[in-house]
């Protein structure tokens, strides 16, 4: 086929950035704007040697999951891929997702069930995705370049396509309804001062990125302007203006001065308030301050904990380790029904974030290592012996070293609970795990962000190699010795 050429497809899947994807004579095509379920006339773009990206032309039969989307700019903004989705479709369409990648690359034996239904006997439940009640406003967090229009005035929207002009943004309706006003406050201020857009190409400019926060539930909001320089012109005049704003609790700084697409730098200066602003999970509260991580959906959060707490099944004595722990979110939310949590977490900063929490929170019943899980963990257990009851893992993407995983084994856990952001690599890990004594018990979609093609996936898993209590009795000498030495790494944290 060549370039701009016309053909129909049915388009049967969702790719991972959401595109919709058909297939012609058994070859592949990647199609934006496109749901299951659509008949569609495309053109094509681009051919590969296996696959290739076409243009939708127009929608022959649109799939009975069409709904038109919310949002006037949805296509050309392409943050909220399934939009065109109905809610429902999204959530069944992600329960597959993760069913299709632990079958199909984990090799699991699983079955989806709807509800609270049980799975068939000896199959692993995939269950029904968790989602919002109401799936918008849902964002705590915004992050918006500036630039010019083409007529010149100062915006704050979002790139268009692969180009440096910027599409104006008013009301991103997954975001808080506050941050269109903020935003036109802070744009106007900058216009009326005459304060430049940052321009990626010549490194020149002063504004580059407004960030918006708010605090779910304690309504908190902070604002930080990231600029190409030292220092704002006229920046109490700002801050006057944008207190006016109820809830605004924060008002920053942050100094990037570097040729990158990253968007913060590391320097902040405050301007008004503590410099950070807090919110809750539960009944946890935290500070987050302009660089902290801190997950972007609050109400999924919890929703999302409660499971991973759930999975644990803690009684109050357990030794916990809560790996790739961020800013100790998990920890704190296990630390309430444990005996002892240990977390440990790459970035140094996080973890001064999840000390602080702790003691915020009056969790001193927690210890947090900085390093990369595959090392910190290894070595404290080779010199502590220190004894498991759950491991809770939440790694990025690429999922979890080996070198982690064999020593999660070797720890000897009753149970872990994995909470991936990624099906794939969530499927692979499974598999090794189940290779080697650990089997999966069930896996719960959680959706974190509607109307993206994301999911997030909970999954128990059970120690099947693990002796039985009643029959410790019949444990040789060296096995009890094992259990004895294990128990006294249990007393000596607690
Ligand atoms: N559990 C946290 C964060 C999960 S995101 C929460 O729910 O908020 C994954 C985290 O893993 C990030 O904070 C990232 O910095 C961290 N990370 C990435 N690679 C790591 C590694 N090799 N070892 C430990 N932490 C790592």
């Amino acid at each position: 086929m060549n370039k701009n050429e016309l053909f129909t497809v049915d388009i049967t899947d969702v790719g991972s950035d959401g595109e919709g994807i058909g297939k012609t004579e058994g070859f592949t095509w990647f199609i934006k704007d496109t749901i299951p379920g659509d008949v569609i006339e495309a053109s094509v773009m681009k051919i590969k040697k296996n696959y290739g990206f076409a243009r939708m032309v127009r929608i022959i039969t649109p799939s009975p999951d069409r709904v038109e989307s919310a949002c006037p700019i949805a296509r050309s903004c392409g943050g909220c891929t399934l939009q065109a989705m109905s809610y429902e479709a999204q959530l069944r369409f992600k329960q597959s997702k993760v069913f299709n990648n632990l079958t199909r690359l984990g090799g699991l034996n699983c079955v989806m069930v709807s509800g609270g239904a049980d799975a068939e006997d000896g199959k692993i439940p995939v269950l029904e995705t968790i989602g919002m009640d109401s799936p918008w406003r849902y964002r705590n967090k915004a992050q918006l370049p500036i630039g010019y229009d083409k007529n010149g005035r100062l915006v704050a929207g979002f790139y268009a396509g692969h180009s440096h002009n910027i599409i104006p943004q008013d009301d991103c309706l997954i975001g808080a309804e506050e941050n269109e006003a903020i935003t036109k406050c802070v744009l106007d201020f900058c216009t009326q001062k005459h304060i430049s857009a940052y321009d990626e190409t010549r490194h020149e400019g002063l504004l580059r990125h407004i960030l918006l926060r708010k605090g779910y539930y304690t309504g908190e909001i902070m604002v930080c302007l990231v600029i190409n320089g030292e220092s704002l012109p006229c920046a109490d005049e700002l801050v006057s203006r944008l207190r006016e704003f109820d809830g605004m609790s924060s008002i920053s700084l942050n100094v990037n001065r570097e040729r990158t697409n990253v968007i913060l730098g590391s320097r902040l200066i405050n301007l008004y308030g503590p410099g950070y602003i807090t919110d809750m999970i539960g009944e946890l509260t935290f500070k987050i301050n302009p660089l902290s991580f801190f997950q972007v959906n609050p109400v999924q959060t919890a929703k999302l904990y409660a499971k991973a707490l759930e999975y644990a099944a803690l009684t109050g004595g357990e030794n916990v380790w809560d790996l790739y722990c961020g800013i100790g979110t998990i920890s704190l939310f296990l630390a309430q029904k444990a005996g002892f949590v240990r977390g440990v977490e790459i970035i140094p900063e996080a973890i001064d974030n999840a000390r602080d929490n702790a003691a915020m929170n009056g969790l001193e019943n927690t210890q947090f290592y900085v390093g990369s899980a595959e090392d910190v963990v290894p070595e404290v257990f080779e010199k502590e012996h220190c004894h498991a009851d759950v491991i809770v893992v939440d790694p990025p993407r690429k999922g979890c070293d080996e070198k982690l995983l064999e020593t999660i084994v070797k720890m000897t856990p009753d149970r872990v609970v994995y909470v991936s952001c990624d099906s794939a690599t969530l499927a692979r890990d499974l598999k090794w795990m189940g290779a080697h004594g650990y089997q999966t018990v069930k896996a719960q979609p959680v959706d974190m962000f509607p109307h993206s093609g994301h999911v997030e996936t909970v999954c128990l898993l059970s120690n099947t190699q693990r002796p039985k209590k009643e029959s410790y009795i019949t444990l040789d000498v060296e096995m009890e010795d094992y259990y004895r030495i294990k128990n006294e790494g249990k007393k000596s944290t607690t």
